[in-house]
């Protein structure tokens, strides 16, 4: 029996690349696999004939040899092969089709064990942390209830009522597995699947423990101490290893994620690390300037300077008053927006002072000055064209 080109069966050129040789590989590995052909003995052969090829082109020092030598180069590659043997060299290749894929069966043997312990492993939980402006500025230590699945004191995590409470499961003998054999023409499949009688653990409680009912888990409180860094904003989550519901008899524990939600503050709003305030000024102080007490996180009061002559909307910046920055602990600033404040309600007294102040030189705004001499020029105009 005459051998084919190695190149021929990948169809690929004789200079493919790595990633050309494996993807080819891939594409046509699919297309012949045994599990989408049951039964078809051409196929089966292009598989392994495909498998052989690949063995070889895909090591650099094989294919140099092949290139020079042909087939003689690397005799001795190819050869007798389990079915299985494929798989299990070239898993990098198959591992990538992901989840439920149809060459998970083949490596069933190798996963139960792992298997076994995922099924029992604790579910992870998420909970909600709330904090303040003023938690999130400095980073604060909190103290958090979980209600959670707790590992059972009596039996200790094990489901059992004392050490004996055991049994080998009868329906996998003890291995926790079920083996299905099927063979080939290249020998034997061995499909493995999980003892459904016993979860895959091998055995089984016959005396379950009157806590847990077998569980090895009850339902509980814990307390747990975490401490959140400065800086941090909604929607990040601080994930906690280990501190989700415990695992079913003895598994695991899953994890705990908090999701930091911040609290509205009845002053600031936050951007990034800044944080923005108004603040009312009165007329005669936006006019005359004064030294006024503002608020600050963490409830600290600090004396800010308004000038004389601050517009309503100004921008004053009180440097490093706003939140710790989580990774360079440089702090933001608080910024005060000026907002002179304009009252809907004055009295007689007020508003002979105020009429009197009106027609003041320094009270008319710029533009209406330069609106009334553009009058006044726009007169002029029409005066010496009409007049
Ligand atoms: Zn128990
Ligand atoms: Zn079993």
């Amino acid at each position: 029996m005459t051998k084919r080109d190695y190149y021929e069966i990948l169809n690929v050129s004789k200079n493919a690349s790595a990633d050309e040789l494996k993807s080819s590989y891939r594409k046509l590995a699919m297309k012949y696999h045994p599990d989408k052909n049951p039964g078809d003995q051409e196929s089966e052969a292009k598989f392994k004939e495909l498998a052989e090829a690949y063995e070889v082109l895909s090591d650099a020092n094989k294919r140099g040899m092949y290139d020079r030598f042909g087939h003689q180069g690397v005799s001795g590659a190819g050869g007798s092969r389990d079915i299985n043997d494929i798989f299990s060299n070239f898993g990098d290749i198959f591992g990538g089709f992901g989840g439920g894929s149809i060459f998970d069966d083949f490596f069933g043997g190798n996963t139960g064990r792992r298997r076994q312990e995922s099924n029992r492993r604790g579910t992870d939980l998420r909970i909600n942390l709330k904090l303040t402006l003023d938690e999130i500025a400095e980073g604060v230590e909190k103290e958090i209830k979980v209600k959670k699945l707790k590992k059972c004191g009596k039996c200790d995590g094990s489901g059992a009522k004392g050490h004996n409470a055991f049994e080998s499961c009868r329906n996998c003998s003890g291995t926790g597995e079920i083996r299905h054999v099927s063979r080939s023409m290249f020998g034997q499949f061995i499909n493995v699947t999980e003892c459904t009688h016993c979860s895959g653990e091998g055995r089984v409680i016959k005396d379950k423990c009157d806590e847990c009912h077998g569980e090895g888990v009850v339902k509980g409180e814990s307390k747990i101490k975490v401490s959140v860094p400065a800086g941090v904003s909604e929607g990040q989550y601080i994930p906690l290893r280990g501190q989700g519901n415990s695992g079913r008899r003895g598994g695991s524990s899953g994890d705990l994620f908090l999701y930091i939600e911040e609290e509205k503050h009845k002053i600031f709003h936050r951007e990034e690390n800044d944080i923005y305030m108004e603040l009312d000024v009165s007329i005669a102080d936006a006019i005359l300037g004064t030294e006024t007490i503002v608020p600050t996180l963490n409830d600290e009061e600090v004396k800010l300077t308004i000038d004389p002559g601050t517009q309503s909307g100004t921008l004053l910046r009180m440097k490093g008053k706003g939140i710790r920055h989580l990774e360079d602990h440089r702090r933001g600033d608080q910024i005060v927006k000026v907002n002179v404040f304009i009252p809907s309600k004055i009295s007689h007294k007020e508003k002979e002072l105020l009429e009197e102040l009106s027609g003041s030189e320094n009270f008319v705004p710029k533009s209406q000055v330069h609106g009334k001499k553009a009058e006044k020029a726009h007169k002029g105009f029409f005066k010496s064209v009409f007049g």
